[in-house]
């Protein structure tokens, strides 16, 4: 088996996120390598812009992404690695699982299959675009079936 040093694992605090996390910690534990764990904010504002007029001083993103600071920290104590990198970002999912792969130097990226867009598609749509942008291996966790 290919000797991962960086595994990336990508959690959008679903139901499922447990499996994930749990699959992504096995293959860390295995391979001795360091855990990156990234949540990433959807991008709000952009959704809204023009539809609803918002207040100016109001900035939902990073209200979301100081929340997620906190979700993540939690995640990583209730699971016992506290000692995993975590990174919120805000923007596109499958845009910044691939970017931060990149920069943290992953050669393996953790998604779960399907997350909070259902099981309406094969492949859940954010596993399906790491899938073909992504430069290193990914493994796509089966979940919700
Ligand atoms: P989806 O394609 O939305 O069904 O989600 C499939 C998987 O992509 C999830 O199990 C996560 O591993 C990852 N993912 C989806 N959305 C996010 C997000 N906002 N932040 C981090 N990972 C995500």
């Amino acid at each position: 088996m290919a000797n991962y040093q960086n595994i990336l694992v990508a959690v959008d605090f679903s139901e499922e996120t447990g499996r994930v996390l749990k699959k992504a910690q096995e293959m860390a534990a295995l391979n001795q390598a360091t855990l990156h764990l990234l949540h990433v904010v959807e991008y709000t504002s952009a959704m809204y812009a023009g539809e609803i007029p918002l207040p100016e001083d109001l900035n939902l993103d990073q209200d979301l992404a100081e929340q997620a600071v906190v979700k993540l920290e939690k995640l990583a104590q209730a699971n016992g690695i506290s000692d995993a990198k975590r990174y919120v970002e805000i923007g596109i999912p499958k845009h910044e699982i691939i970017r931060k792969a990149e920069l943290c130097a992953a050669d393996l990226i953790v998604v779960g299959s399907h997350g909070r867009h259902g099981l309406q598609l094969l492949l859940g749509s954010t596993a399906n675009g790491v899938l073909h942008q992504a430069k290193c291996d990914v493994l796509a966790v089966r979940v919700g079936s």
